[in-house]
């Protein structure tokens, strides 16, 4: 099958591109046969933190519960496939990507890349890694972007695209990822709570 979106990471940013998809598969029918695949190493910042200042989320959150929390809102929706897979590799053929785990290998119309500031390690020719300049720790990436698109169909979220490291700019920057690809699909500036085309 070829999957119209890839999710490459399922943190916070990942999860909330998948929810945003979700929410808009659920309500229009432009976007009810969308196939979107998750594909994440369940290794995400969220895991190891304790949150005290997200907004929403009640002191002391811990980062476990949390994830938890994100995987059963989407699961509410049962239309977006999750798979627990490592990305080695991320081409292009013709069109298509092809994104290659140590398991499988899938084929996406676009890909979205939410996968964090820790380690850039998808062999690939199709983005270039850098230092995180927005961070003091040493090794952190940050993927090449203009506005968190990095070529046609390819897109970059979260801390990855370079953004401070908050819970709530990487998860706000996954649904802005999804709104943009939501525009393509549903025309003109398009959010999925509402369905005012302007
Ligand atoms: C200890 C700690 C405490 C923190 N405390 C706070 C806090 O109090 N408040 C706050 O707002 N923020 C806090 N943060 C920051 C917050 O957790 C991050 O900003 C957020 O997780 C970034 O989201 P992300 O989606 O960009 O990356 P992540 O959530 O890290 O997700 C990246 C995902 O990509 C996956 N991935 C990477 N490469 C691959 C691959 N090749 N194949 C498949 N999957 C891949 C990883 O497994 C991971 O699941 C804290 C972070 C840490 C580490």
């Amino acid at each position: 099958m070829t999957y119209d979106i890839i999710i490459i990471g399922g943190g916070a940013s990942g999860m909330s591109a998948a929810i945003t998809f979700g929410s808009a598969k659920s309500k229009f029918d432009w976007a009810a046969d969308k196939n979107i695949l998750v594909i994440d190493s369940g290794k995400s910042d969220v895991n190891s933190a304790s949150f005290w200042n997200a907004p929403g989320i009640f002191f002391g959150k811990n980062g476990k519960e949390l994830m938890q929390d994100m995987h059963n809102q989407l699961d509410q929706y049962k239309l977006i496939e999750k798979v627990q897979d490592f990305v080695e590799e991320l081409d292009k053929d013709d069109d298509l990507f092809v994104v290659k785990t140590d398991k499988e290998t899938y084929k996406g119309k676009t890909v979205i890349l939410a996968t964090g500031l820790q380690k850039f390690n998808i062999k690939t020719s199709l983005i270039d890694a850098s230092v995180h300049d927005k961070i003091a720790r040493k090794g952190k990436v940050k993927l090449e972007n203009k506005n968190g698109i990095v070529s046609e169909n390819l897109y970059v979220c979260g801390a990855a695209a370079g953004h401070q490291t908050m819970f709530a700019i990487a998860s706000g920057d996954g649904v802005r990822a999804a709104c943009e690809v939501l525009s393509d699909w549903g025309g003109n500036f398009f959010v999925p709570h509402d369905n005012a085309f302007k």
